[in-house]
């Protein structure tokens, strides 16, 4: 409609125009190099006219002989590009469905036609992923890190394939360039935790938590723990370097960060009693004993009684033992010292209780023991000896990663060296 409008103007404005000059005649003279040209003004006009359009379309007869070449070119690209888009998506598909001969021929495809990795990178990554060629996986891997876009995918890949191949080093050294990338990343911290745990850097470990902390990216008792163990394992370090002083405060910041942690509780109360603070030993043991009985506390607190008599040494564990009657571990090591002060009933008493809430293999051995002891009765002994099979061997320091049981808690499985996994169970 507006360019019916418009053609309608154009054409009432030409007739106004041709009409004003045929009212109008006039004569045009031109001289020129001894010519001379005698016309009318509308046909000069005319001239004119005609000679813009004949020149405009002779610029159009140029430009396509000029740039046709170009223009070929150019129409050839496109049909490679779309060639190397169709390979591209059929190299995501044959991914997904997992042919990986496939995938990988249609990956180097798209790459020779787009010859661009930032188009075709995921799907040759990905390609060499599922054909499981480690020296190809690698090469894909550190042409995504160039890339900022695709950086922490590239890191983050050659982590899993460095620890694939047992390079904890060179794992470490990617999961802390792909953390500093996305420090939110899922599981992440939790990995480059462990490794730097393995490798005994306990302070970059600890930065690394604190990071886990920011981004919220950890449950906050498995943070909590695992502040527990690098405060733990910098208290070791403290001691064994002879620093009791440093080691103390490390060992109570550990049980800070996570009041049931035990061993840091026993350490800080052994600490407190090698610089002749028996009392502040007393009271964080018991506290923790109400909370999280376990047989290194009874021990610690035996040992705040190393010099007492048989029968004051009895009288002590009853006190701790009465903190938490629940825990088997308070009868046992009450059991234990009423045996070595013969008192022989208060040791049947707690031995059958500590049977009633946790039956062990320890447990029997007392009660043979207490048989042979106070009544001679070498068949009643083997009675509850021959029990001994049924029994389980009670809880033990057990990874969580290979299952194997240690006799004392360390920071890292002693068997498969993996830090944090020792539970008592
Ligand atoms: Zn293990």
């Amino acid at each position: 409609m507006r360019r019916l409008l418009a053609f309608l103007l154009l054409s009432a404005l030409a007739v106004a125009g041709a009409v004003w000059l045929a009212d109008r005649p006039g004569e045009v003279t031109i001289h020129w190099q001894g010519w001379r040209l005698d016309t009318t003004v509308p046909v000069l006009l005319a001239t004119v006219a005609l000679l813009t359009v004949l020149l405009s379309l002779l610029g159009r007869v140029l430009r396509l002989v000029v740039g046709g070449p170009g223009r070929m070119l150019a129409a050839r690209r496109t049909r490679l590009t779309r060639k190397g888009y169709v390979a591209l998506s059929d190299g995501l598909a044959a991914v997904a469905s997992g042919d990986s001969r496939q995938a990988t021929r249609l990956a180097r495809k798209a790459d020779k036609l787009l010859k661009d990795q930032a188009v075709t990178g995921l799907l040759t990554v990905r390609a060499a992923e599922i054909s499981g060629d480690p020296a190809t996986l690698r090469a894909r891997y550190e042409t995504m890190t160039e890339r900022p876009e695709t950086a922490y995918l590239g890191f983050k890949g050659l982590m899993d394939l460095a620890l694939r191949q047992g390079d904890r080093d060179a794992a470490r050294a990617h999961a802390t360039r792909a953390l500093a990338l996305q420090p939110g990343a899922e599981g992440l911290a939790g990995v480059l935790f462990d490794l730097q745990m393995e490798a005994g850097l306990l302070a970059e470990a600890e930065l690394t938590l604190g990071i886990a902390r920011r981004h919220s990216v950890l449950p906050s008792a498995e943070l909590a723990h695992r502040r527990a163990l690098v405060l733990f394992a910098r208290a070791e370090a403290a001691e064994k370097s002879g620093d009791a002083a440093a080691a103390l405060a490390l060992a109570l910041d550990s049980r800070d960060a996570e009041p049931s942690f035990v061993p840091a509780v026993a350490m800080a109360a052994r600490l407190h009693r090698a610089k002749g603070k028996p009392r502040k030993a007393e009271s964080l043991i018991r506290s923790t004993f109400r909370v999280a009985p376990h047989p290194l506390l009874t021990a610690e607190w035996a040992a705040l009684g190393q010099a007492d008599s048989p029968l004051d040494r009895v009288k002590r564990m009853r006190i701790l033992a009465e903190d938490n009657p629940a825990a088997a571990c308070g009868h046992v090591a009450l059991a234990e010292a009423a045996l070595a002060a013969r008192l022989w009933g208060q040791a049947r008493t707690h031995l059958e209780k500590a049977l009633e809430q946790q039956p062990s293999r320890h447990v029997l051995a007392l009660l043979a023991q207490l048989e042979r002891d106070e009544r001679k009765d070498e068949a009643a002994a083997l009675a509850w000896l021959a029990r001994s099979g049924d029994a389980g061997t009670g809880p033990a320091w057990t990874c969580g990663g290979c299952g194997r049981t240690a006799p004392a808690f360390s920071v890292a499985c002693p068997a498969c060296h993996a830090p944090g996994r020792m539970e008592w169970r």
